[in-house]
C-alpha cells in the first residue's frame, strides 16, 4: 500500500523533484530525469540508464561517479518517452559518445531507440546494450527476449567504471555487453504492488503461496507454489541460477558476485536469512564469492518479494566490479574528489508555429474536437482498461492512455490557437502524448498521430481521401516501428481492419462519416476477436497463456477511440451543410 502522496497522477514528477533536492550531492535536475551533479576534470563516454519510476535506486539512484551520467526517469512503471531519453543523453554526451543501457521492454525499446535514432541523426555516437538477465521470462534459446530486473545494476556498474577508467564508447559498449551474457537472474513474489491512489494491488498472490518469475513492473509471476522456508528460497535460487551458467563458464572455480534484491517491502533481515544459504550453497559447489550485496538495488515500489542475480566475472569484470563508484543508490571504495558540474541549462525551445492555408487550419479545428472525443472516451474506459492490462501485462495502460490523450489534446488545442494547420496540430499532439504517456502504446500512438499528420501537410484541403489515406499510412507506420503483424494481439489487429474498411468504402465514393463508422465497427470486433489470440510481443508476451481469453487493451482502447471520433466529430459535421470535409 502506498500511502503517502498528493495528486496520484503527479506522484513521479514530484518524487524525482524530492529525490533531486536529496540527493544533490551526487544528481541534479535535467529535463528528462537527472544527471550527475559532480565532474572528475575529464571528458569521458557517458552512459546513460533509464527506465520507469518506482523502481528506486535504479534509475536515478544509480548516477554519480564510477556508474552512470545520467538516467530518464518515466512515470511509474513507465518507459520514459524519447524526449525524455534525447534531452538526457544530450546534457551528458562530452563529445565522446553515449552508451544507452536499460531493461529490455516493449516500451522502453521503442522509446530509446527512436532516442537514439534522433541522437545519431544529431551526430552523437550512440549505442545500446540491453538488459536481459530474467531467467524465467523467456527460454534460454530465447535469451534476447528477456526482462531485464535486478541485473541492471551489473551492467550499469561495469559500463560505467569503463567509462570512468577512460575506455572509448567501442570498449564500454563491449564489456556492458559482456557483462549482460554473464549475468542472470531470477525473482520470486510474496504480494503484489499497490500504485499511489490505486485501491487494489496489480496482481495478488493468494495467501500462503509465492509467485516465480516475476516481472519487476507488477506482471504477475510465471508459476505459483507454496511459500517455501527462507533455506528452501536460497536453494531454489541457486539450484536455477546453476542450471543457467553461461557459456564459456564452468560453475567449480567460477568467481561470482551474488546480488541478493529486495522488491520493497521485505526487511534486509529476511534477505540476510536467505542469503546465509545462498552463500554456502555457492561454496558447496566450488563457486568464489566476489564482493556480494545483499538489499534494495532494484525495486518494484511496494512489492514483497526478493531476487538473486549472479554475475559470473573474469578478470576484466572484476576489476570493473571492484572499481569505487558513488551514486545516492549505490556505493563501492573511494572515488577521490568531485568537483561540482555547470548547472544544465533548462532547455525551452518554444518552437513557432509554421505557416498553415485557411482549409488545413480548419481541419486542424476538427482534429482538435476529434481529440476532445478521444480524451472523453480514454476517461471513461480508463479502469477497464487498465483491468485488461492487469490480466497479462502490467495494468498501466488506462493510465498511460489517460494521461497521453489529455496531453495531446493541450497541446493540439494550443498549435490550433497558434493558427496550426493539420499536420502541426498532429505533429504537437504526438509529441506531447508521447512524452506525457511514456510506455509503449504512448511511443505508438504518437507514432499513429504523426503518420496521419504527415499525410495531412499544413497547406492542403483535407478531404476523406486524405484521411483514409493517412489512416492507412499509419498503420504502416506503426507495423514498421512495432514490427507486429496481425494476428500477434496488439492494437494492430484493430488498426488493419480499421485502415481496410476505411480505404475500401472511401474509395467506393462513400462519405467519410459513414466509412468511419463502417471502419470503427471492423475496428470493434477484430478488437474483441483478439480474446482467442495468444500475446506474442510486447510486455504480455511472457504471460501469453494467461492473455488467452481477453481482448489485447491496446487493440480495445482504439477500437473505443476511432468509434468516439465518429460519434462525438464526424456524425455530428456530417450533417447536410458539412458533407464532403
Ligand atoms: P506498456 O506495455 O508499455 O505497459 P501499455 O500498457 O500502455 O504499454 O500498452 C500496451 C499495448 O500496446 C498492448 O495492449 C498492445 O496493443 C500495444 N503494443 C505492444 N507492443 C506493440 C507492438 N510491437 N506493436 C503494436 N502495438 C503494440
Ligand atoms: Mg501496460
Amino acid at each position: 500500500m502506498t500511502r503517502l502522496f498528493n495528486d496520484p497522477a503527479a506522484f513521479a514528477d514530484e518524487m524525482i523533484e524530492g529525490f533531486a533536492a536529496a540527493a544533490a550531492r551526487w544528481v541534479q535536475a535535467a529535463p528528462g530525469g537527472v544527471v550527475r551533479s559532480t565532474t572528475s576534470g575529464t571528458d569521458t563516454v557517458a552512459l546513460v540508464v533509464g527506465g520507469g519510476s518506482g523502481h528506486y535506486p535504479a534509475f536515478g539512484g544509480l548516477v554519480g561517479p564510477g556508474l552512470a551520467h545520467g538516467a530518464a526517469m518515466g512515470n511509474l512503471f513507465a518507459s520514459p518517452s524519447a524526449q525524455q531519453v534525447h534531452s538526457i543523453a544530450t546534457a551528458c554526451d562530452t563529445g565522446r559518445g553515449v552508451l544507452l543501457s536499460y531493461g529490455n521492454y516493449a516500451g522502453d525499446v521503442l522509446h530509446f531507440t527512436q532516442a537514439q535514432d534522433r541522437l545519431r541523426a544529431e551526430g552523437h555516437d550512440v549505442r545500446t546494450v540491453l538488459v536481459t538477465d530474467d531467467i524465467w521470462s523467456a527460454p534460454p534459446d530465447r535469451i534476447e527476449e528477456r526482462r531485464g530486473i535486478a541485473g541492471d545494476l551489473c551492467v550499469f556498474k561495469v559500463a560505467g567504471a569503463a567509462a570512468e577508467a577512460g575506455y572509448d564508447l567501442d570498449g564500454v559498449e563491449r564489456v556492458a555487453r559482456h557483462a549482460n551474457d554473464r549475468t542472470r537472474s531470477f525473482g520470486v513474489a510474496f504480494s503484489g504492488c499497490t500504485l499511489p491512489g490505486a485501491d487494489a494491488p496489480l496482481f495478488d498472490v493468494p495467501q500462503g503461496r509465492m509467485a516465480v518469475g516475476l516481472g519487476i513492473h507488477g506482471e504477475p509471476g510465471i508459476d505459483e507454489v507454496a511459500v517455501p522456508t527462507a533455506d528452501e528460497l536460497a536453494r531454489l535460487f541457486v539450484e536455477k541460477l546453476l542450471e543457467e551458467v553461461p557459456a564459456g563458464v564452468e560453475a567449480p572455480g567460477a568467481r561470482v558476485v551474488p546480488l541478493l534484491n529486495g522488491l520493497g517491502s521485505v526487511k534486509y533481515e529476511e534477505l540476510f536469512v536467505v542469503y546465509r544459504t545462498v552463500a554456502r550453497l555457492l561454496a558447496d559447489r566450488g563457486v568464489t564469492v566476489v564482493d556480494p550485496e545483499v538489499g534494495e538495488l532494484c525495486t518494484s515500489f511496494d512489492m514483497a518479494g526478493c531476487s538473486l542475480t549472479l554475475l559470473w566475472l573474469d578478470d576484466e569484470l572484476e576489476e570493473l566490479w571492484s572499481a569505487p563508484a558513488d551514486s545516492s543508490g549505490f556505493r563501492k571504495g573511494s572515488v577521490g574528489a568531485q568537483q561540482r558540474a555547470a548547472a544544465v541549462v533548462l532547455e525551452h525551445t518554444e518552437q513557432e508555429i509554421g505557416a498553415a492555408s485557411e482549409a488545413s487550419r480548419r481541419a486542424a479545428a476538427t482534429i482538435a474536437d476529434a481529440f476532445d472525443a478521444i480524451v472523453a472516451v480514454v476517461d471513461d474506459a480508463a479502469d477497464e482498461l487498465g483491468r485488461l492490462d492487469q490480466v497479462a501485462g502490467d495494468g498501466d495502460h488506462g493510465i498511460g492512455m489517460t494521461r497521453g490523450a489529455h496531453a495531446g489534446r493541450d497541446a493540439a488545442r494550443a498549435a490550433l490557437e497558434g493558427g496550426a494547420g493539420a499536420k502541426t496540430a498532429l505533429d504537437r499532439g504526438a509529441v506531447a502524448w508521447s512524452d506525457r504517456a511514456g510506455g509503449t502504446s504512448g511511443a505508438i500512438w504518437a507514432t499513429i498521430l504523426q503518420a496521419v499528420g504527415a499525410q495531412l501537410g499544413d497547406e492542403a484541403r483535407v478531404g476523406r481521401e486524405e484521411v483514409a489515406r493517412g489512416v492507412r499510412s499509419a498503420s504502416d507506420a506503426v507495423m514498421a516501428f512495432g514490427k507486429a503483424a496481425v494476428g500477434d494481439k496488439t492494437m494492430i489487429d484493430a488498426i488493419v481492419p480499421f485502415a481496410d474498411t476505411l480505404a475500401e468504402r472511401v474509395g467506393a465514393g462513400e462519405e467519410l462519416a459513414s466509412a468511419w463508422d463502417a471502419a470503427a465497427g471492423a475496428a470493434h470486433d477484430a478488437a474483441q476477436a483478439t480474446a482467442d489470440l495468444r500475446a506474442t510481443l510486447g510486455r504480455a508476451k511472457s504471460h501469453g497463456e494467461r492473455s488467452i481469453g481477453t481482448p489485447d487493451p491496446g487493440a480495445v482502447s482504439f477500437a473505443l477511440i476511432v468509434r468516439g471520433v465518429h460519434d462525438r466529430v464526424l456524425a455530428a459535421s456530417s450533417s447536410p451543410s458539412a458533407q464532403g470535409e
